[in-house]
C-alpha cells in the first residue's frame, strides 16, 4: 500500500479519500510478518480509533490492538479458523497477549524497524507519483 515513512518504526498509509481508505499509522508485526495499521489521525470505518503518544522511536498506543482475520471459507486450507493478533504497544515494546493464535502469543518483544521491503515499496510508490505528477 502507498505510504510515507514517519520514523524508523512507523509509516503512514496514504489517505484515499475516494475509497475512504488509509491515512493510518502502520508498524511491522514480527509475528504476522506484515504491516498492521493503527487508526490515529482518522478512525477506521467501524469508528475505532487509538491514541499515540507522538513518540516515533519508542511509540505507545492505547488501547490494545485486537486483529481478527476469518473465519476462513470452507474452500480454504484454514477452513473455519480465525487468526488473532492481540497486543499492547507500550514504549516501543509489543506485548502479545495469550489469545494470539501465532507463535509469539504471550511474548513481549521490541517493535522492529520497518523492514527494507517496506522502504522499497515507499521508494517505488514515490517514483510512481513523481511520474504521474509529471515531476
Ligand atoms: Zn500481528
Amino acid at each position: 500500500m502507498p505510504m510515507e515513512i514517519v520514523s524508523a518504526k512507523l509509516g503512514r498509509t496514504h489517505h484515499d479519500a475516494r475509497h475512504d481508505y488509509g491515512g493510518h499509522l502502520a508498524h511491522w508485526c514480527p509475528a504476522c510478518k506484515e504491516l498492521h495499521e493503527i487508526a490515529v489521525d482518522r478512525p477506521f470505518r467501524n469508528g475505532a480509533r487509538w491514541t499515540w503518544d507522538g513518540n516515533g522511536a519508542a511509540p505507545s498506543f492505547s488501547p490494545s490492538m485486537n486483529i481478527r482475520v476469518g473465519p476462513y471459507p470452507q474452500s480454504s486450507k484454514k477452513a473455519g479458523h480465525v487468526d488473532v493478533c492481540h497486543y499492547f504497544v507500550r514504549a516501543g515494546r509489543i506485548e502479545y497477549l495469550g489469545d494470539c493464535t501465532h507463535v509469539m502469543a504471550g511474548q513481549t518483544v521490541d517493535m522492529p524497524d520497518l523492514p527494507e521491503s517496506v522502504h522499497e515499496q515507499v521508494r517505488v510508490s514515490q517514483r510512481y507519483h513523481a511520474v504521474r505528477d509529471g515531476a
